[in-house]
């Protein structure tokens, strides 16, 4: 367990407000704790530090049964969040009824303040190939839940770029698709640019490694744009390696206006205004 202390500290706050589209508070909580004070009840801790920067809403994600009840449970009851619901692609294989929690999350999905289904998706990189038939099966099933009830589809993908949008072909994609942590290079950006995904940058893009994912945003329309933190992981520059939260996400957001050659105060106005349109209402 990585120790709070750790947590780096906030950068300069942001002019205008943006949102954090991906985090994972409860797993912040269970692996690092939470920055500042102890005693503070630890999720408004997480929120209020993101506020003081100019990070004013997040977006919740849920990986099981169990995190996406909780995420469901934080939305409905705090105006800055909303919630996603799934079982990731790694859990899926190694669940003993798949069927049975799909039907929870599917449940769970017809919640209100649930806007997005995810994370889902696939990955080559952590399950094998005895895995695969398993994770596609919940890909599948995710896709129909996310098209059912009008919500995001938030996409994992790692390693395995031809068949996410392949699968998204064969089930027919849902009207908003996020790809979550996006990953791909220039190539890849362009060909999800034009079905109409949103790509979802995360601390990775400050990383001096990557340059495919700087090229990446550059081809990328401010209004086809998020940012996450994918919190605690993925911390960005100068900080990687230290547990992450939302409050960093101004860190990232400079450097994805700096490679996509937007202005900051506008990327963050462009991607709260499509918060707004594909996550909308946020305050209902
Ligand atoms: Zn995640």
């Amino acid at each position: 367990m990585r120790r709070a202390g750790e947590f780096p500290p906030a950068p300069k706050p942001l002019a205008v407000p943006v949102f954090d589209s991906h985090t994972h508070l409860d797993i912040t909580i269970d692996e690092v704790g939470v920055p500042g004070a102890p005693g503070a009840d630890p999720v408004e801790a997480l929120i209020t530090a993101a506020a003081k920067v100019g990070v004013d809403r997040l977006v919740q994600v849920g990986v099981d049964v169990a995190s996406s009840q909780w995420s469901a449970d934080l939305a409905a009851r705090h105006s800055a969040v909303l919630a996603t619901v799934a079982v990731h692609p790694n859990e899926a294989p190694r669940l003993a009824d798949l069927d049975e929690a799909l039907r929870a999350i599917e449940a769970l999905a017809a919640q209100p303040r649930v806007r997005g289904v995810g994370e889902t998706g696939l990955d080559e990189y952590r399950t094998g190939p005895e895995g695969r038939p398993a994770q596609e099966t919940a890909f599948a099933a995710h896709i129909a839940i996310a098209k059912r009830y009008g919500k995001a589809l938030v996409i994992h993908d790692r390693d395995a770029h031809p068949r996410v949008l392949e699968m998204l072909d064969t089930e027919g994609a849902p009207d908003t698709v996020i790809l979550h942590c996006f990953s791909g290079d220039e190539a890849f950006a362009i060909e999800c640019v034009r079905r109409g995904y949103l790509l979802s940058f995360a601390g990775t893009v400050t990383f001096g490694n990557a340059r495919h994912l700087r090229a990446a945003a550059a081809v990328t329309p401010p209004e086809q744009m998020l940012v996450e933190t994918d919190a605690p992981y993925l911390t960005p520059m100068p900080h990687r390696g230290r547990p992450n939260a939302s409050y960093l996400i101004p860190l990232t957001v400079r450097a994805l206006a700096t490679a996509s050659g937007t202005d900051t105060d506008a990327l963050c106005a462009t991607i709260s205004a499509t918060g707004e349109r594909v996550l909308v209402p946020w305050q209902s």
